[in-house]
């Protein structure tokens, strides 16, 4: 995941250039070619959706059975101006590993990952792609990233937010079961926000939760929207590596692995 995170941060060329921020469009465009030839290498389909301020970014590996039934993975690729290594560069390239093993088998139901834009300034591209959704009850559910790279008291707190929304708390419930079944060493904090994408589903009341690291439990990212936001030892492998395999094992329940 280092070397992927690297280039979607700007510190390892792509073509020729440095994704050295990600708010510009042009820097933007660089970001999601990257993110088109990752995800088609490893048989996804990409497609993009243009809204009035930015461009949503989607790559999609449809279910065998049931198609029409849809798992959205989702994070932010913009970013507040910095490298956003943490900021949603994290989520982006966790999620992105997480579809690597995707690609490995079938499926009842389709996975859809999707990459936001301009997040940083209102929710945008969740809000644009929401708009889009017509029949909200083939949408199983959003599992949203946020930066879940820092891990500074090395406890392994993370949150699972559903703000307690009675049609959401299954994917808690999932998430919960994941981490027990495999044994990872991560504690859930209690938390509730609507400060990032997933919230663009709860409006439409569709199954949403966010996962991220311990942001208001008093150890979130000394540099979070801050210009030291670079890959550097803040991040933790082994703790992201927990909280994305408690995401590949509980997706894998929802959208049904065949044997
Ligand atoms: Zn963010």
């Amino acid at each position: 995941m280092g070397n992927k995170l690297s280039v979607f941060s700007g510190d390892t060329a792509f073509k020729g250039k440095l994704i050295k921020e990600r708010k510009s469009s042009e820097s933007l465009d660089l970001a999601r070619d990257f993110l088109k030839e990752e995800y088609e290498a490893i048989g996804f389909e990409v497609s993009l959706q243009p809204f009035a301020s930015g461009v949503n970014f989607i790559a999609e590996k449809k279910g065998s059975k049931n198609p029409e039934k849809v798992l959205i993975l989702s994070s932010h690729i913009d970013s507040v101006g910095n490298k956003g290594a943490n900021d949603n560069g994290t989520g982006t390239i966790g999620l992105l590993a997480i579809a690597q093993e995707f690609s490995k088998n079938n499926y009842d139901y389709t996975i859809r990952i999707l990459g936001f834009d301009r997040e940083e300034v209102g929710l945008r591209g969740s809000d644009a792609y929401v708009a889009t959704i017509s029949k909200k009850e083939n949408i199983i559910g959003n599992i949203n990233f946020e930066m879940m790279g820092t891990n500074s008291r090395k406890d392994g707190a993370f949150h699972i937010i559903d703000c307690k929304y009675g049609y959401s708390q299954f994917l808690t419930t999932e998430l919960q079961s994941a981490i027990s079944t495999l044994s990872l060493p991560l504690n859930v904090v209690k938390g509730c926000t609507d400060r990032s994408d997933h919230a663009s589903f709860w409006r439409k009341k569709i199954p949403a939760v966010v996962v991220s690291e311990n942001f208001f439990g008093g150890d979130s990212d000394p540099c979070y929207h801050a210009k030291c936001d670079i890959m550097d030892s803040r991040l933790d492998y082994g703790y992201m590596t927990s909280i994305m395999e408690a995401v590949l094992e509980a997706s894998e329940k929802l959208i049904i692995k065949a044997k």
